[in-house]
Parts: structure tokens; sequence; C-alpha cells
């Protein structure tokens, strides 16, 4: 079978791997889509030396059913599936409470990332995956290629709004920074489920354009002048919560320079940015809540999968063919994906 290999620094390439055996307790998904992130360039931006290389990626992975393993029920051949991006072992004490995202068994601290799919785990990016039954979620009639994103460009601002729904209410205004794949969700699961004033920022033109279809009550360029303009907007008070799902310099700073004080900021994108905490300054006002949030619960990927199901939110897929893989990469790297690029088998 097809399978995207990152093969060396900043090199992906189409390998032929052999179909995957399954374990009795896995199932063999023919992929229907896989979804290409951020995450993936940085991926393969770790060096020659980096134990993922030689590694299928592809974190973001629906498709249909193929075969079943003996020991797994519940799952027919041709139902459709999503594949979780943390691959939990269910039985610690953070999956007990529920906090399966950062499962203590694959999540390791000092750990790069939890196992998933295409990070530790072979990938969604080819023809098919083998995954263990009880790490896929039935997607009903969404189609896999629409519904593959879910599993991160989702899953991961569900995750990020819920830890803060409670300081969403009507009266709230909220930030959300970056209108790429997660940043077009994250402003469509804001709309979608609270009340709150959305103030959108992106750089790029087209990508306001389409906030102002989604949802949000301002779509702002995030330059030199969105501080002042955000904080013009908020009586000078700032931001209930702010998103960041780019991480850059310009944005860590944009988010701590707008956070109201007792507000919450959420750092999702991983751009390189920094902030330095000073104990006995005033340029983090107090109360401020932080948390650099990682992906979503299974509950969170619940959550997604049913405000799909229910056309609340979409996915703008940009379709690629598996074996333009390569292309794609390319093309999300110089920034000319608008919403998210999905490889099709
Ligand atoms: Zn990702
Ligand atoms: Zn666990």
């Amino acid at each position: 079978m097809r399978a995207v290999t990152y093969v060396k620094n900043d090199t992906v390439e189409i390998w032929d791997k052999p179909v995957p055996e399954i374990a009795p307790d896995e199932v063999l998904l023919k992929v229907g889509g896989a979804g290409l992130c951020h995450s993936d360039i940085a991926i393969i931006n770790f060096g020659d030396d980096n134990p993922l290389i030689g590694s299928t990626l592809g974190h973001e992975v629906a498709g249909t059913v193929e075969r079943i393993g003996a020991d797994v029920s519940g799952w027919a051949e041709g139902d459709a599936a999503l594949v979780a991006l943390v691959l939990s072992c269910g039985q610690c004490r953070e999956c007990l409470a529920g906090r399966d995202n950062q499962c203590e068994v694959v999540s390791p601290r000092g750990s790069l990332a939890p196992l998933s799919p295409g990070i530790g785990s072979p990938g969604g990016m080819a023809d098919y995956i083998a995954v263990k039954a009880h790490h896929l979620d039935p997607i009903g009639d969404l189609d896999p290629v629409d519904a593959a994103p879910l599993a991160d460009a989702a899953l991961t601002p569900m995750h990020a709004i819920n830890t803060v729904r409670d300081r969403l209410d009507a009266d709230a205004t909220v930030v959300t920074i970056g209108l790429g794949g997660l940043g077009h969700m994250a402003l469509q699961i804001l709309a979608a489920t609270t009340g709150a004033r959305i103030i959108a920022l992106d750089t790029d033109d087209e990508k306001l354009a389409f906030a102002r279809e989604h949802g949000a009550d301002l779509a702002l360029k995030s330059d030199g002048e969105a501080a002042a303009r955000i904080l013009e907007e908020t009586r000078g008070v700032g931001a209930d919560v702010v998103f960041d799902f780019v991480g850059v310099q310009p944005t860590v700073d944009l988010a701590l320079a707008v956070v109201r004080v007792g507000g919450a900021i959420r750092f999702v994108g991983l751009g390189g940015g920094s902030f330095e905490y000073v104990a006995n300054s005033g340029a983090l006002p107090w109360g401020v809540n932080i948390e650099r949030a990682y992906g979503g619960t299974r509950s969170d990927l619940r959550q997604a999968v049913a405000l799909a199901r229910q056309g609340k939110i979409g996915v703008e897929v940009v379709r690629y063919s598996l074996d333009d893989a390569v292309q794609a990469f390319d093309d999300l790297h110089h920034g000319k994906i608008q919403g998210r690029a999905v490889l099709v088998p």
C-alpha cells in the first residue's frame, strides 16, 4: 500500500509498505481521508536523526472498517469511523478521570506529544491503518474526507473551549487568534456553542472574510493596531478569554496585551513564541489563568463529531490525492491552504 513517510529532515515520500496485519483487538480501516496539520510540518523538521524517521505520518484519520479482529465487537465491515488523536490506555488515573488527552501511559512527562497515529504509531496517510477498536468513534453518515480533520482541527479547539466554557457567557468577549486549520474550527465552535461576542484575528484577508461569514462579531487584522482596538472594543477592560492558535511572538504578545484581569489564555499554536513571567510586575494581570492546551478528550471528540453531524460546524476541506502528498505539504508550508488539506487515497 501507499504510505506517506517521513524519510529525512523536511522530506516526505510516498513509500510502498505492506498492508498492516491486525491484532485480535484491532480493526483494519480503509482510509477515506487523512488531514494534514501544521504539526506534521513541525514533525518532519525535527532533524535527520529523529526516531520518527521511516514512520507513516497522519494523525487525522477517518475511513471505513475493512477487516475486524477476532476479539472485536460492535463494529461491522463498511462502518465509517474516526480514529482518536491520543491512543490512550483507557485504564490509568487520568483516563479514568476523563482526562485521556493526558494519559499517563502514552504521554509521559517530557514527551514530545502523546502517542498518536503518525506520532509514534503508524499514521493514516496511507491506504490502510490498523487501529485498536476502542480508539475508533463512529461518524454516521459524515463523509470520511470531511470528518478526518475533526480528529485534531475540531477536537483541539473544542477541548480548549471546554476548559473555559463557564467564562463564555453572553456578556463575555472572546478573542481568537489565527483562522487556519484549528482556528477556523474554533470560530465555528464558539459561534455554535457559546453566546460570547467573538473577535477573530488573522493576517490574511480571505480568512477574515471567512470569519465574518461564520460567526465573528468583529474580524480584525492581526497587526500592531490590534491590541489597542480590542481594548477599545472592551471599554479598556480586555477580553475574558484569548485563544492563540498561532503561538508566534506577536500573537503571544497580543494575547497577554488584551486579556482582562481575571481572564484566561489558552495557548494552542506551536509557533515558537515565548513570554517571561516576572513575579513583581503588572505585565500579566492579576488572576489570569493560562493553560498550554493539548488535543482533547474522547468526550471532546464526541462533541465535535455531534456538532459536525448536526451541520453546525464544518471543515473547509482542500482535497489532495494521496499521490500528491508532497505537493500538499509544500502548499501548507507556504500558507496556501485555506481551511484543511485532506489527503484522499
Ligand atoms: Zn495536528
Ligand atoms: Zn491512560
